[in-house]
């Protein structure tokens, strides 16, 4: 449910408020024909039907005005929405609740109080109608004319077609919204923000994957573990945004030495592994030793060429699940960090 506050959810709210808007407009719109209709049936004088219509055009139109000028447009929106089911309701008792009116209107009412603010919001909405019925009841000598005529139903026909279409339209367009987002957040769930490779989640499952295919056909795969030298020197040197550009700039470097099966992820920090199906341990290592050079070669932070140390671990008999491939591949790397960094080991 929209909120008050600024930023995404300021558009969504702005959505809400217009949505609701429009709806008001088309449902007093088309429900005012069978109003008119049932009150030319009772006999009421012409002033009457007067109110009935620019009841019609002017609330919606005033109401449009408040909620996009209020200050909290969420709270303003609610409060009309109440303000209309009293409306409607008052209607619905000076017809003398003739019965296919009345139960439009309740059925209008209902829809959207319960699409806009669910049970909660409905139920308030029954309260308030059910009082302003009770004024326009007592207002209009409490008259009580059930049946509805011919061509007030005929009459009614505008709402119960218009209505219904507009209220689909609203609820697709809600679905397609809900479905869309979804899709962003899968996605991001599935690229690291600050590099656009792998995020950690998306690059184990793809480690997750390739041991069931070893598991399954024997296929042969390595893993790299890479993790940046000294990289708190450039953080303290130069600041966490020159730090940040580094990542980034390590990341495309990588991503570039690959080939279309190979897999770059970013693990954490300044740490990334890189998944190479199809590759055995000999091209790993030729691979690993180049993504250090091409790093040394072109990205540079404190005034130094980056360098890379780089873990390789081969999939195989007992390297034949994620924790024990990747703890390998670690234990590679932290051998390449104790001999003196900058270089590759297995
Ligand atoms: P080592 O050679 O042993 O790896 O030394 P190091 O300085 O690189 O140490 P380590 O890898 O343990 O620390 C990485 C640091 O990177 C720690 C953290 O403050 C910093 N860091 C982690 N993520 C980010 C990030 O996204 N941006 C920046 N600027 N710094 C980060
Ligand atoms: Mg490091």
């Amino acid at each position: 449910m929209p909120s008050d506050s600024p930023g995404t959810v300021g558009s969504s709210l702005a959505r809400f408020v217009r949505h609701t808007s429009l709806m008001r407009g088309l449902g007093f719109f088309a429900a005012a024909f069978g109003i008119a209709s049932s009150l030319v049936d009772r006999g009421v004088s012409d002033w009457l039907l007067l109110v009935v219509g620019i009841n019609a055009v002017a609330w919606p139109l005033l109401a449009w005005q408040l909620s996009e000028t209020s200050t909290q447009p969420l709270r303003t929106t609610y409060r009309l929405l109440l303000v209309d089911t009293a409306i409607a309701g008052f209607w619905s008792a000076v017809t003398g609740f003739d019965l296919l009116p009345s139960a439009m209107l309740m059925a209008m009412m209902m829809m959207d109080r319960l699409i806009a603010g669910g049970w909660r919001l409905a139920l308030r909405a029954l309260a308030a109608m059910l009082a302003a019925a009770l004024v326009g009841w007592s207002l209009a000598g409490f008259p009580f004319h059930p049946q509805t005529t011919f061509r007030t139903m005929l009459w009614c026909m505008p709402f119960f077609v218009l209505y219904p279409l507009a209220i689909g339209a609203v609820a697709w367009h809600l679905t397609e919204r809900v479905r869309a987002r979804k899709r962003e957040l899968e996605q991001d769930s599935r690229v690291d923000p600050q590099t656009g490779l792998a995020s950690r989640r998306q690059w184990q499952a793809q480690v997750i994957a390739e041991v069931r295919r070893y598991r399954r056909h024997g296929t042969v795969a390595s893993l790299l573990m890479l993790d940046i030298d000294h990289f708190k020197r450039i953080n303290d040197a130069e600041g966490h945004l020159a730090g940040d550009e580094v990542i980034r700039k390590v990341a495309n470097c990588v991503l570039q030495g690959l080939r279309g099966g190979d897999s770059a992820g970013r693990f954490g920090g300044d740490e990334f592994g890189v998944l190479l199906p199809g590759t055995a341990r000999e091209a790993a290592l030729d691979l690993a030793r180049r993504l250090g050079q091409a790093v040394r070669d072109c990205v540079f932070g404190a005034g130094q060429p980056v360098t890379l140390s780089i873990g390789v671990a081969e999939i195989g008999p007992g390297l034949d699940g994620f924790e024990s491939w990747t703890g390998a591949a670690d234990a590679a790397l932290y051998r390449a960090k104790m001999a003196g960094r900058d270089c590759v080991r297995e």
